[in-house]
């Protein structure tokens, strides 16, 4: 199971393919932006323009340097041509004419395509004046094209492949009306604020260098900090579960991954192996074969099930160094990943704990919202599916009960289940709307067979366990991310690195400033002095910049009354509390787990 999901651009763009209203009309918008830029900038090499979540891109191979000042004069010209009331016109032509066309118009890119295209007419569609090789579906008239903003330029490797030439791509958002395009650019200027990128510099958080390689995070102390309770809260509440913790290598032998499947299924996603006298290993994609090396120690008997085992285990999974973005996807990235072996009968329970785990998780971390999925098997087709029609309808019905019975709403995906079992995924709804997909809990009819898994039931014979995968919050990393956007930085009480920044008026308070440190640290909350010799007003904006919850002020009257001047950030100034009240206080906050 994958929480970085990759979305194959070229998939459908030239066989016939049926798209929703709005992603009909953002996918003209991509003809109508590709036309605009022919006109300026003659020569122009196009590649391909696709509808996206929100809006469409096109790639292109532009002669000049187009950079985001220059996207003003092509929505000029967009509009302008849209103003034209253009039909959009389909025509076809044999493969042959269609190469002659893309040799004529003197469009690489195009006959590339065409030659991948093994055989038949090829669809074309011509809109004032401009033609782009194109299955549609298309608004009928231009005139449509109406509420839209390009929103960003950047490179992109023809074909996602770093060997190919490099190209431009120009994004755009497109609604189907004027209220929706501007509530969205909103959050885009309120996503841009909270960008973790951003705020994971400024806050010192993490970094991610080229020395370093692409894609591998360094966590610095601030944000190593965060993790350590994001870590210490999961294995209490997994304790508080029955779940055991495993720790397991990062390589194992590549005859492992030939056994799991992984070699033959995965190997796209995965590391060329290392030689390790004369064996092969590799650098594991996954933690599952592990667990399943625990399970399998020893013959299991029914009396010890279910097995629930729990691990933060780091995997490596190859990207493109052009699909990296910050800490959302990586190449190196720690799931909060376990796995269930269950008999048939406490399936329903053990799924029922996982929602339950989950819930807490998203209650915790501030996410009162989310999306539930249950994707099943194809009906139609379940010759596709490996198990039986039996084993299927009781994981498919189990998986709908709980659901149901924890009423929680949820959409049925029909046939979107992997060939080897049904699943639950979970997508959170953040602070500003958008949505993450975060749990996955996966039905696993494959692994269980490939590694000859059995207990001995009550029965005295050999049984099948069900394998579980599951992971509550998917990556450390991309949730960090998200969490950081979340709390635009601002991050509750509990999860702060710093919780009390002790300001003194004068360096003559130092003393009682560190004893206020000390004080706050022996009670197990973490405060920080600040020694500069600042005035006190540059101190406070930079506890406030800093997004450190409390400021304390320290002065004589502090001193001499052992209290401290509370302001908290965002609400200002609290008053004087007597040092043991602001304890009370901050440590009531730190357990709550509150804001
Ligand atoms: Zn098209
Ligand atoms: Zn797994």
């Amino acid at each position: 199971m994958s929480d970085q999901t990759e979305t194959n651009e070229f998939a459908g763009e030239y066989a016939p393919r049926e798209l929703s209203p709005v992603e009909t009309l953002r996918h003209s918008f991509a003809h109508l932006l590709a036309s605009a830029v022919a006109d300026l900038y003659p020569g122009t090499r196009f590649g391909t323009g696709p509808h996206v979540e929100h809006g469409f891109y096109y790639d292109m191979q532009i002669p000049e340097t187009v950079s985001v000042d220059d996207l003003p004069k092509i929505e000029e010209k967009m509009r302008e041509i849209a103003k034209g009331n253009h039909k959009f016109e389909r025509f076809l032509l044999e493969r042959a004419d269609a190469l002659k066309w893309a040799n004529e118009a003197a469009q690489p890119f195009k006959a590339e395509i065409i030659e991948g295209i093994p055989e038949g007419k090829i669809s074309f569609y011509k809109h004032a004046g401009f033609t782009d090789m194109c299955a549609g579906p298309h608004v009928n008239y231009s005139s449509k094209l109406k509420h839209f903003k390009l929103t960003a330029v950047s490179g992109a490797y023809w074909r996602a492949n770093d060997k190919n030439p490099q190209m431009t791509r120009i994004y755009g958002v497109a609604f189907e009306t004027k209220d929706e395009l501007e509530g969205h650019l909103k959050m885009l200027e309120e996503a841009a604020k909270r960008d973790h990128r951003k705020l994971g510099r400024e806050l010192e958080l993490f970094q991610i260098t080229q020395e370093y390689g692409g894609g591998l995070v360094l966590w610095m102390p601030h944000g190593a900090f965060i993790r350590k309770q994001i870590e210490d809260f999961w294995r209490d509440e997994h304790l508080r579960r029955g779940y055991n913790f495993l720790f397991t290598p990062h390589v194992a032998p590549l005859t492992l991954w030939d056994r799991s499947g992984h070699n033959d299924h995965y190997r796209d996603s995965m590391y060329s192996p290392m030689d390790v006298e004369g064996q092969m290993y590799q650098l594991k994609p996954m933690n599952c074969p592990f667990h399943i090396g625990v399970f399998n120690n020893r013959q299991r008997s029914y009396r010890e099930l279910p097995m629930r085992y729990a691990e933060l285990g780091t995997v490596y999974r190859f990207e493109r160094s052009g699909a990296l973005h910050g800490l959302m996807r990586v190449r190196g990235f720690t799931q909060d990943d376990a796995h269930i072996f269950c008999s048939r009968d406490s399936l329903e329970e053990e799924i029922n704990g996982c929602l339950d785990i989950a819930q807490t998780m998203y209650q915790t971390f501030g996410f009162p919202d989310y999306k539930v999925e249950l994707s099943v098997r194809d009906s139609q087709n379940s010759k596709n599916f490996l198990g039986s029609d039996e084993i299927w309808d009781l994981a498919e019905g189990t998986l709908a009960r709980v659901l149901e019975a924890r009423g929680i709403p949820y959409t049925r995906m029909e046939g979107e289940a992997a060939f080897y079992g049904p699943k639950i995924d979970v997508k959170v709804i953040d602070a500003i709307g958008r949505i993450w997909q975060l749990t996955t809990v996966q039905l696993d009819f494959n692994l269980p067979d490939r590694f000859d898994l059995s207990y001995i039931g009550a029965d005295n014979a050999h049984h099948r366990p069900i394998m579980v995968h599951r992971a509550l919050l998917g990556s450390l990393e991309r949730f960090f991310g998200i969490l950081i956007e979340h709390y635009a930085g601002d991050f509750p009480v509990w999860l702060a690195p710093v919780q009390a920044k002790v300001l003194p008026l004068s360096e003559k308070f130092l003393d009682y400033g560190r004893d206020v440190v000390q004080t706050l640290r022996n009670a197990g909350l973490r405060a920080e002095l600040d020694q500069s010799d600042e005035k006190l007003g540059y101190k406070v904006r930079r506890a406030e910049m800093e997004k450190v919850p409390y400021a304390l002020v320290v002065g004589g009257r502090e001193a001499e009354t052992r209290s401290v001047g509370v302001r908290k950030r965002k609400d200002g100034d609290l008053g004087t509390l007597s040092l043991e009240a602001f304890i009370e206080r901050l440590k009531g906050e730190d357990k709550g787990k509150v804001r």
